[in-house]
């Protein structure tokens, strides 16, 4: 991978040829290492691939509208920062556009100078928002480093029962439905059969050593779903 002295990645989606040359001619000026692509699937496509500090979305694309491929690339990358350029000025779209987790955004025509402090200021941003380690009883999670531990003893998740575990440590003694944990740990092309939930529950549970029947960390309430205790053992 290409990083370079500043080790910031960046993705322009752009379909207009000249400004996306432009701007990644005075990006890359001002340090950072620059890709480009001209419509949208092939946007997702490097977005999915490799790992971006940050997105210059044009909205107005071919292959896959911007906003579009916001609300995808936001669902597998949580963490990249998104700022959209657009010659729509309307209110509705400005809101539509941070519902679908765009983090700021640029209305054409700009000058060079206006997108260079917005890609700062977003960058800047994005290295201390590391989320904090989550802890519940003895376990501890790190959502930024995907790692958990039980006590001092570091466990290895699947990314499925990572993402089961994060969800229910980050809302401890709530009851989480099934349909929850779907819609939040599995992708929009997930096999929606609440039975894949509670195949990785279990799995979770053996690797936390814990007893459905008598647990100390994950209590199954019937007909409902699961609840994390806030607790944790008493040991
Ligand atoms: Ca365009």
């Amino acid at each position: 991978m290409c990083h370079d002295e500043h080790g910031m990645r960046l993705l322009i989606v752009e379909d207009e040829a000249d400004l996306a040359t432009a701007l990644a001619r005075g990006l890359r000026r001002s340090g950072y290492a620059v890709d480009i692509a001209a419509d949208g699937l092939r946007g997702w496509e490097l977005a999915e691939t490799n790992e971006y500090d940050l997105l210059v979305l044009d909205l107005n694309l071919p292959g896959m509208d911007g906003m579009d491929l916001a609300a995808c690339v936001r669902r597998s990358r949580p963490h990249l920062a998104i700022l959209v350029l657009t010659a729509r000025s309307g209110v509705d779209d400005r809101v539509s556009g941070l519902d679908a987790g765009v983090d700021d955004y640029l209305v054409k025509p700009f000058h060079f100078e206006e997108l260079a402090a917005r890609v700062r200021a977003l960058l800047r941003r994005g290295l201390p928002t590391r989320e904090p380690v989550l802890r519940v009883g003895n376990l501890a999670l790190d959502p930024a480093a995907l790692r958990a531990w039980q006590g001092e003893v570091e466990i290895l998740l699947t990314p499925k029962e990572f993402g089961i575990l994060a969800y229910l440590m980050a809302r401890p003694g709530a009851v989480v439905s099934q349909e929850e944990l779907l819609e939040h740990v599995w992708d929009a092309f997930a096999d929606p059969f609440t039975h894949t939930v509670r195949v990785h529950v279990s799995s979770l549970r053996r690797k936390l050593h814990d007893d459905a029947d008598r647990p100390v960390h994950i209590e199954t309430v019937i007909g409902r779903g699961y609840r994390l205790l806030p607790a944790g053992p008493a040991r």
